[in-house]
């Protein structure tokens, strides 16, 4: 479904990914884990050209990602984002955050665009909030709003990077909720995170970074349980 090959991305003299090779079936979770600083935002977003690599490619559901406007456009809506600070549209409620990019992308009817926004609402727990703003929901409420926005694309699969690192500890564990369902049901997923739990529990793949190349992967087991990589016990140690 993605497939990442020899990517390599600078920024300046600053070479922070040094040639990573990525691959993520459909319906598979992978969890991305390492040290800050060591690229996992930068290869998520390099994914879905919101940074631009300079050498490497993506390929998404077998087609190289060609690096046209439009070529780009088209993959981002198979390839939905769910970031660390929500990112909702401020003077837009909850459905109009929603229904913005069905309707404005993919050119939905606004009837049908809603429809299906409340359905999503409905499955994040959010059905009472389909008409308050940004600013009167919690963090975590917030984060399920964009997990409902991301899911009214209805995209091939979605990249969250670190969607619970802003949230208050209690409320964690609402999102991390949701994540589960989507996985269970079949979303193919890639998920930076610092929680350990989730990515050891909900990972079929567990890739470690450090400084800007995968050390490591493997199943959960494989990479908690058995690291091969002195680099991954170190950074294992501190976080668990
Ligand atoms: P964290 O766990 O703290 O989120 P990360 O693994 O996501 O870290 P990145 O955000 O990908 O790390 O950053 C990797 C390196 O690239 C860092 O040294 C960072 O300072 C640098 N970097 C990231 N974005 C830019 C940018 N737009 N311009 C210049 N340097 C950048
Ligand atoms: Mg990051």
């Amino acid at each position: 479904m993605i497939s990442v090959r020899g990517l390599h991305k600078w920024f300046g003299e600053l070479h922070v990914l040094r040639g990573i090779d990525l691959d993520v079936d459909r319906s598979e979770v992978v969890t991305v884990i390492g040290s800050s600083g060591s690229g996992k935002s930068t290869l998520l977003r390099c994914v879905n050209y919101l940074e631009r690599p300079q050498k490497g490619r993506v390929a998404i559901g077998g087609k190289p990602v060609e690096d046209t406007e439009w070529a780009i456009n088209a993959m981002r809506t198979k390839v939905g984002m769910v970031f660390q600070h929500f990112n909702l549209f401020p003077h837009m409620t909850v459905l109009g955050n929603v229904i913005e990019g069905p309707t404005q992308v993919l050119g939905k009817s606004k009837d049908e665009a809603v429809e299906t926004a409340r359905a999503y609402l409905d499955k994040v727990g959010l059905s009472d909030k389909v008409d308050v703003w940004p600013s009167q929901l919690s963090g975590g409420q917030k984060q399920r709003v964009a997990i409902a926005r991301a899911l009214a694309m209805e995209p091939e699969a979605i990249l969250f990077d670190e969607p619970t690192s802003a949230l208050d500890p209690e409320l964690v564990g609402e999102v991390l909720a949701v994540m589960k369902e989507l996985a269970a049901e079949g979303m193919t997923m890639v998920v930076v995170t610092h929680e350990m739990g989730f990515a050891r529990e909900v990972a079929d793949t567990v890739y470690f970074m450090d400084e800007g190349v995968i050390l490591e992967q493997g199943t959960p087991e494989q990479v908690f349980g058995q690291p091969r990589e002195d680099r991954t016990r170190a950074f294992l140690a501190q976080v668990l």
